[in-house]
Parts: C-alpha cells; sequence; structure tokens
C-alpha cells in the first residue's frame, strides 16, 4: 500500500515514510493511493479477538510496510495498560421495556490521559520508531507540539521515553485548565520538555509553526542530529489507530446479541479537525455497514453549514464553549475527504485549499455535494442544549458523559427524531466526564462555587458514584517537574536548547 498527497502528483510513498514525514512537501495530507477492504468473514474472525487483535488486524491493511509481528506488539504496548479490560469499552443505553434500537456510548476514553486522543498518541511513537528502523533514518526525532490542553498531554504520555524520541509542548502560561496544566507539568521521563509560552494558544501555535518553516534553525537541529517531526491530527499515523474503534464497535453490537453481522449501524461523532469522524468514513469505505456518519458540531458550527449549503467559510465569529476541544473554524482532516470523493481530484483539493488560504471560503460542486449528502448527516447543538442532554440521559441512565459527547448524543437525536431511522447508533465518546466537571456539574445541577478543578473532581465523584480515573486523581499530589516559561521569541532557542541536551 503506497500514500500519495492530497494535492499533487507526488510519486507515491511507503506509510513508515508518510508517518515520518507527517505532511507532504506540496502541503498536502498523505492518503492511501486505494483504501482496502474487510470481508465479511474478516469480521467474523475479529468478533473473536482482543482489541489489541482487531487494532493490528485492521493496522496491517493499511500499513503493509510493518510486519503483523511488529504490529501486534505495538497493539499490546499501546493499549494493554488502558484501564477498561476490552481497551475501548461501549456503555449501551436501552431503556427497559423498549425495543427501539440502543445507543452505544464508545468509551474512548480509558488512556493515560482521559481524552480519546489517547488512542491514536499511544500507537503513534511506535509507528514513528519502527519507521526510523525501517527507513534506515539515524538522527533523533524531536516532536514539537503547541496545544490549548488536551493534545500537549496527550503526546508527552505517548512519547515519554521512548527511544530515538524527544517531545516538547509549548503552552499558553494562563491559558489552559489548573489540571491539564498539572497533567503536563508533572509529565516524567527523560525527553520530554514542557514550557509556558508567555502569550495565548496562538502564539504559542504561531512560535511552533515559524520553527517548523525556518531553514536555519533545521540546519542547526540537523547538525546536532535532530530532526522534527509533529504529532498533530494531520499525520496518517494518528489517523489510522482511530480507524479500529469503529470496528470494535460494530463487533461489540453483535456480540451482545444487539444485531446481527451485516446490519447496518449510524455513527456520531463530535467533531473538531475532522480526523475522528474520518476515521469512520475510512471504515465505512472499507466496507464497514454504516450506514450514516453524523457529525456533530457545537455552535462554531463551520461544518454543520459546509455540510448543508456546499460552502465551507471560516469567516464568521469565533465563540469559546463548554466543548472547548471543538472549538475549530479550519477542520484540516477535511481536505482528505474531499480528494477521495472527487475521486483523486488533486488539482481541485489545491484549488479549494488555496481559496480557503486566501479568501477563508470555498464552494464544492453539486456532484461532490450529492456524494456527501449520502454519506454525511450534519447538525449542531448550542450550549444549552449540549447541558440539557448530560442531564437527561443522567436523570435516565445514571450515566454521566462529558460536554463532547453530549454534542454527539444531541445531535444524533436529532438525527433520529428527523429521519426515523432506527438502526443502532454508535456515540463516540471522546473524553471522560472528569475531564470537563465545570460544565458537568453544572448540567447535573450541582453547584461548583468555589471549588476549583480538582475540588471539582470529588464533587462530581460524589454526586456520580463513578470511580475518578487515576491519572486525574494522582494530580493533588503529583511532583512538578516542569517550570519552565519563556517569551514568545524564544521559543527557537528553547528547542534549540532542548534539542542538544
Ligand atoms: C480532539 C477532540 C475532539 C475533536 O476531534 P477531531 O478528530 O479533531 O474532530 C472532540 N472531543 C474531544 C474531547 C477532543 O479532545
Amino acid at each position: 500500500m503506497k500514500y500519495i498527497s492530497t494535492r499533487s502528483k507526488d510519486n507515491p510513498i511507503n506509510s513508515a515514510e508518510a508517518i515520518l514525514k507527517g505532511i507532504a512537501d506540496d502541503g498536502g495530507l498523505f492518503v492511501p493511493e486505494k483504501i482496502p477492504t474487510v470481508s465479511s468473514k474478516d469480521l467474523e474472525e475479529m468478533l473473536k479477538m482482543s482489541y489489541e487483535k482487531r487494532a493490528a488486524k485492521i493496522l496491517g491493511k493499511f500499513l503493509t510496510d510493518y510486519t503483523a509481528d511488529e504490529l501486534s506488539e505495538y497493539a499490546e504496548l499501546a493499549y494493554n495498560w488502558f484501564d477498561a479490560k476490552s481497551r475501548i469499552p461501549m456503555a449501551v443505553l436501552v431503556r427497559n421495556n423498549d425495543n427501539r434500537a440502543p445507543y452505544g456510548i464508545l468509551e474512548l476514553w480509558h488512556g493515560p490521559t482521559s481524552a480519546f486522543k489517547d488512542v491514536a498518541l499511544q500507537m503513534l511513537p511506535r509507528l514513528m520508531t519502527g519507521a526510523l528502523k525501517k527507513t534506515g533514518e539515524q538522527k533523533e526525532i524531536l516532536i514539537l507540539v503547541a496545544t490549548s490542553g488536551d493534545t500537549g498531554k496527550a503526546a508527552l504520555a505517548g512519547f515519554a521515553d521512548v527511544p530515538q524520541t524527544k517531545v516538547m509542548v509549548f503552552y499558553p502560561d494562563g491559558g489552559v485548565s489548573k489540571i491539564q496544566r498539572l497533567q503536563m507539568v508533572t509529565q516524567t521521563g527523560n525527553n520530554v520538555n514542557v514550557t509556558a509560552v508567555r502569550g495565548n494558544f496562538d502564539d504559542a501555535q504561531t512560535g511552533v509553526k515559524k520553527i517548523f518553516a525556518d531553514e536555519k534553525i533545521r540546519d542547526e537541529l540537523d547538525k546536532a542530529g535532530v530532526k522534527l517531526s509533529s504529532a498533530n491530527s494531520i499525520n496518517w499515523g494518528r489517523l489510522v489507530p482511530q480507524i479500529v474503534y469503529y470496528f470494535s464497535a460494530y463487533l461489540e453490537f453483535v456480540k451482545t446479541g444487539k444485531m446481527k453481522l451485516g446490519e447496518f449501524i449510524n455513527v456520531s461523532v463530535p467533531t473538531g479537525n475532522f480526523g475522528n469522524i474520518l476515521a469512520a468514513y475510512y471504515a465505512k469505505k472499507m466496507g464497514l455497514p454504516i450506514r450514516k456518519l453524523i457529525c456533530a458540531s457545537n455552535i462554531n458550527h463551520v461544518l454543520t453549514d459546509f455540510f448543508n449549503t456546499g460552502i465551507y467559510d471560516r469567516n464568521r465569529e469565533f465563540h469559546k464553549t463548554i466543548t472547548p476541544s471543538m472549538d475549530i473554524l479550519i477542520s484540516s482532516n477535511l481536505e482528505r475527504l474531499i480528494f477521495h470523493e472527487s475521486g483523486g481530484d488533486f488539482k481541485q483539493v489545491k484549488r479549494f485549499m488555496t481559496d480557503l488560504n486566501e479568501k477563508g471560503k470555498y464552494k464544492i460542486d453539486a456532484k461532490l455535494k450529492k456524494n456527501f449528502d449520502k454519506i454525511f448527516f450534519a447538525d449542531y447543538a448550542d450550549e444549552a442544549e449540549t447541558k440539557d442532554i448530560i442531564g437527561k440521559l443522567y436523570q435516565s441512565f445514571k450515566y454521566p458523559i462529558d460536554t463532547h459527547t453530549a454534542v454527539a448524543m444531541s445531535v444524533a437525536l436529532k438525527y433520529r427524531n428527523k429521519t426515523k431511522d432506527g438502526a443502532p447508533m454508535v456515540v463516540a465518546s471522546t473524553a471522560s466526564p472528569y475531564k470537563f466537571t465545570g460544565a458537568v456539574l453544572e448540567a447535573l445541577g450541582q453547584s461548583v462555587e468555589g471549588a476549583d478543578d480538582l475540588k471539582q473532581l470529588d464533587l462530581l465523584n460524589k454526586f456520580t458514584g463513578k470511580p475518578i480515573p487515576k491519572n486525574l486523581d494522582r494530580l493533588a499530589d503529583a511532583k512538578i517537574l516542569h517550570e519552565d516559561v519563556c517569551e514568545k521569541d524564544e521559543m527557537p532557542e528553547r528547542v534549540i536548547a532542548f534539542a542538544k541536551k
């Protein structure tokens, strides 16, 4: 299986090279030349497998330059310590005496940072070290991350102590929650650095982008035996591990007798950068029986408008919401979808991306829109609807969900009401409710007055009786290991100093 860019007719490369490069030289994203398929026999075989085995099997279809043994080993290392026996369990919600098809809340947050990014960021470092070996790369890889909170910690947890790699995270000083900061500054490992930047998230991100684009810095790092790379969600190595859990969710519905092999499900995903839902799209294209992909947004609903009108327009007011991981106006991974559904029309992709860059908008033609209409349903939930569904679900099932999951749940209900399509529904649950305690407690009618982030963990625990994830519970006593702060202009020298360490 070879990988090509979405923006030009470059030479196809292996997956190991695509994972190391992250982004194509022409600025496009790497996509598989052909999407592999699964047979019903494959699905039947996978029914009996553990999550790790399922992961190795699906990864093997895309990453054909890795051996089956390598992928099995990586999957073990990545997932064997998720704090649920089945790694990614699905809570199936059905009312008594209700024979309508169930909702399956796919808990993607049992990893080391309690958010779904762990599923990919526990795998990516293994894929990268494998890729270093395969390509004969001798240099050390330095993963550079600017974070508004969650990605930074997930990257640190994934890359900590991984040989031949270093990871450095910049976060806005005072711009992340207390818990998010504690998660990062208490990170152990000999190859990690966490630095606060005086400025906001944009300053940190711009700083990182400048470093990536600066040839002089690259040269200096090169001489020190270090190569920069990125762990953000456009890396193919982050996308492919996410395809696995849609298979797993489907198989769980079959295993628990909720439906038969071959029947259709729907999938609802709280969407930001379009990575998670794109993984579901690949699962569907591979032959997993998914009827509709439900693209759920918050009030920054660029994607809802895009799927409903065919116009992508980022020129609009930006709202800060209780679902911060979805506060995004440019969904990078959409580029891959457009490439595939336009039959690989890289010239068109390039035109759209240039328009997006220069005018902040682009319009797709009727044919492409028709293709999307067949696959997607898009809608959004506002802040009140998001809180409302958290309360209602708790009332009915004593099951607390986080705000992002609530957006997906709310839009899933809208879909069912509008279409009467009653197929079993998988709702991607992207964070533990303990990650967004303030909004969750409020939605459950609990006062958070005078309680800081850490105290709120206890409040939610007292109210729901659900255990606090260990990684969060430990934070109050964990040792602070990273206290570096820098001005945004100092970021390059900090990177160089850490690279030479
Ligand atoms: C990153 C994230 C999302 C958005 O996922 P994308 O792949 O960027 O669409 C949703 N919810 C949570 C909790 C996240 O961390």
